[in-house]
């Protein structure tokens, strides 16, 4: 089979690009970001990095000719981002992903458009049926633009469908492992990872009780796999996630626990405001109902927190040991 991961050379798309060549598969992975999460690919003959925007449909027509299927994983991702830039999250989020859509839809591919749990927002009634109702603040609140960028993606895969496409979405509650952004920046787990190898305290938001579901990436893989290879998937909407909930508080104490350091004291209790302006708001809780992603695409998560972590630290350490720092995979796009 041959695929087209657009992002492959972001974090779920590299390693879901390395399950596809793992199974025999061609791999193009398209990306703009530099390809350091992919250099270990790089020589293997089934596989093809391609320097390509998602805003630049010609581009990357040709490869959506030669595939048998498109994961669609280019996206801006990341809370800095979300109230730094929003306009490069809307801009790249949502034409990148029509782009997709109807570049796989003119030639007859299947697609799978990677979503994300922000669309259920801060949604009080967990856990999150995928059909449940979306619940956000105010558009003057930078948070909601990658959750309203992603479900006008849906939103175009359901239009897209009507017209004959064979589309999945999969909704991400999460993920986490190695190749996760670039140490101190991004999400929870990689400024952690940097306080936590630096011997820094964690810096904890708020009173630190608000959860969320993390998912080994191992995982998440499995999920995104199954939503591209499964015929009963064709149509579908898949929360792609662990169940098990976390504080970030109980997260803090866990990695301290695992790094041998003091799961007590080694905490640091800060403001949001501080961290993240005005213009942002947390979600308390985030929980999945995981019974389609067990029933239907049969890959319920396996992996513990605390295995998943140990994995993850263990390649943080090694990285910054030996090799430059990774960098995120955020796309580039034109000014207004
Ligand atoms: N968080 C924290 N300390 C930090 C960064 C994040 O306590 O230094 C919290 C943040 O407030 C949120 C959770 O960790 O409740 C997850 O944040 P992340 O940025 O990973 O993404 P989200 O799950 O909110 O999309």
């Amino acid at each position: 089979m041959k695929v087209l991961v657009t992002g492959g050379g972001g974090f779920i798309g590299s390693h879901l690009s390395e399950a596809h060549l793992e199974r025999g598969d061609e791999v193009w992975a398209l990306d703009t970001a530099p390809n350091l999460k992919v250099r270990h690919l790089l020589s293997h003959p089934r596989f093809h990095y391609v320097k390509a925007s998602v805003l630049d449909a010609e581009a990357m027509e040709a490869f959506v000719l030669r595939c048998d299927l498109v994961y669609h994983h280019a996206a801006v991702v990341g809370v800095e981002h979300y109230v730094d830039d929003p306009f490069n999250v809307l801009n790249v989020n949502i034409h990148g992903t029509i782009n997709a859509l109807r570049l796989a839809h003119r030639h007859g591919k299947r697609l799978v458009l990677a979503s994300t749990s922000e669309v259920y927002g801060r949604n009080p009634k967990v856990p999150w049926k995928e059909e449940d109702d979306r619940v956000l603040g105010a558009t003057t609140m930078d948070r909601w633009c990658y959750s309203t960028s992603k479900a006008v993606g849906e939103h175009y895969a359901w239009a897209f469908q009507r017209m004959g496409l064979e589309v999945s979405v999969v909704r991400y509650f999460n993920v986490y492992g190695p190749r996760l952004d670039k140490i101190d920046v991004g999400r929870v787990i990689t400024i952690f990872m940097g306080q936590l190898l630096r011997g820094e305290s964690l810096t904890v938001i708020g009173d630190g009780l608000q959860t969320r579901c993390f998912t080994y990436i191992d995982d998440a893989v499995r999920g995104t796999m199954a939503a591209g290879l499964v015929p009963e998937a064709v149509g579908g909407v898949f929360n792609v996630g662990d169940d098990r909930e976390t504080s970030i508080l109980e997260l803090a104490r866990t990695l301290l626990r695992i790094g041998g350091r003091d799961p007590q004291k080694d905490v640091r209790f800060v403001k949001q405001e501080d961290i993240y302006g005005p213009r942002y708001e947390d979600i308390p809780r985030r929980v999945p109902d995981i019974t389609r992603l067990k029933n239907v695409l049969r890959a319920a998560p396996r992996t513990s927190l605390a295995e998943g972590l140990k994995t993850t630290i263990d390649w943080f350490k090694r990285e910054t040991e030996t090799k430059p720092a990774l960098t995120s995979s955020a796309g580039e796009s034109p000014r207004p």
